[in-house]
């Protein structure tokens, strides 16, 4: 996990040793976002996608506000899904005509945040646009529309489906053509498509292979409907690795395809503004997850540490989040980093349940009470993905570094 450097045994946050920044803090359990990791994730994405793509923060990753702060003047826009995402997303440096709002069963309030506020509506359902007309007709606040669509093709080797298949996300790609009409009411603006397919993705192949459909169906939709795209948002989904074996997606041959297909493209979207949007790779291997060992035992051969955080706070770093089969994600003492490892010991939280668990057989410097565990890659679908009231134990904070 080398965004992170080393000084001495203390692992550094932003240059600030691990015993320093838990002192600062005041507490544990916390979870840390290191700036400079998060700048340094966006710059060489800049550096490597061809400069007419445009990078959007999907803030549902990590609404840290301070957070989402930082990154605001760093990213072209952000999307939210949901409408207190949506109030930081107002409150941040951003456009409101840079955010757009995903996800289905948007509540009539929701849709009327955002029309008055002059975001972009991705449209989920036939349903939701008749639904959007009228409360825009209604309240006279004109709408700006995109369209999310539900492609007839599946992102391959994604740790989360969302796009090819029945889904409750988008409209789908053969039915586009019968909602013109509703496109055509005077009461909206329509700005373009939004095809996400998929998240966690470690493949450069299967993600160079959606991109490929993505831009294939937008052309063809863009015929039918004889409209113009001001955008196509194609989605993301680039992943991060958590676990042994993964490593870190290669963005180099996804901007040469990208590069490829703008030419491909060239007179279908001579005008139209290309968005990425990305959650978990612009934040996720910035954020560190902190707990305090507060017991270690032996039970039957076996070495158990406790520590003062656990599943309620982190249920991803539990394998409780989505996951089939459990796998550890990368932990350190970070307390006694760059000294060798011993036996394997099972780290686990306080919470009185067997899936309370932040590290199986895992082998680290010998443990002592007091020692500071790190969970790394925690800084996307952490906090807020987490049942925190569960056994209601003291909660964790935030700081961003
Ligand atoms: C969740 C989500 C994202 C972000 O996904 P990541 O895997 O964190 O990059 C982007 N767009 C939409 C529509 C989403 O639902």
């Amino acid at each position: 996990m080398d965004q992170f450097a080393t000084a001495g045994h203390q692992l550094l946050v932003n240059q600030v040793p691990i015993t320093q920044l838990v002192d600062r803090v005041g507490q544990t359990p916390f979870y840390a976002y290191d700036r400079s990791v998060i700048k340094q994730n966006i710059a060489q994405l800049r550096a490597e996608l061809p400069g007419k793509i445009k990078l959007h923060y999907a803030i549902k990753a990590n609404p840290m506000p301070a957070l989402i702060d930082f990154i605001a003047p760093l990213v072209d826009g952000l999307d939210v899904a949901s409408s207190a995402e949506l109030i930081h997303a107002l409150n941040s440096s951003v456009a409101p005509t840079q955010v757009s709002f995903a996800g289905p069963g948007k509540r009539d309030a929701e849709l009327q945040m955002a029309l008055a506020s002059g975001i972009i509506i991705n449209i989920e359902s036939e349903n939701e646009l008749k639904r959007v007309i009228a409360l825009s007709e209604q309240s006279g606040y004109r709408a700006n529309v995109a369209l999310r669509i539900n492609p007839d093709f599946e992102l391959k080797s994604s740790g989360m489906k969302m796009g090819g298949g029945a889904q409750q996300f988008g409209i789908d790609a053969e039915a586009v053509v019968n909602i013109l009409p509703l496109l055509q009411q005077p009461s909206v603006n329509f700005r373009g498509l939004h095809i996400f397919t998929g998240s966690q993705n470690l493949s450069a192949a299967s993600i160079c292979e959606a991109h490929r459909g993505i831009f294939a169906l937008a052309a063809k939709i863009k015929q039918q409907l004889k409209l113009d795209l001001a955008h196509l948002n194609i989605g993301g989904g680039f992943g991060i690795p958590y676990f042994p074996g993964e490593t870190v997606l290669d963005i180099k041959p996804i901007a040469t395809e990208l590069k490829g297909l703008l030419e491909q493209y060239q007179s279908e979207f001579a005008t139209t503004e290309v968005i990425i949007e990305l959650g978990r790779f612009l934040v996720g291997n910035a954020g560190l997850y902190v707990s305090r060992v507060t017991d270690i035992k032996q039970s039957r051969g076996e070495t158990f540490v406790i520590v003062d955080g656990g599943m309620h706070h982190h249920l991803a770093a539990s394998g409780n989040f989505g996951q089939v089969i459990r796998k550890n994600y990368p932990v350190a003492i970070a307390n006694k980093m760059n000294l060798p490892t011993g036996d394997n010991v099972t780290i686990t939280g306080p919470l009185c349940t067997p899936l309370d668990l932040l590290a199986k057989n895992m082998s680290f410097p010998q443990i002592e009470v007091g020692d500071i565990v790190a969970i790394y890659q925690s800084g996307a679908y952490g906090f807020t993905a987490s049942p925190r009231e569960f056994l209601s134990h003291p909660q964790p904070i935030e700081v961003l570094v």
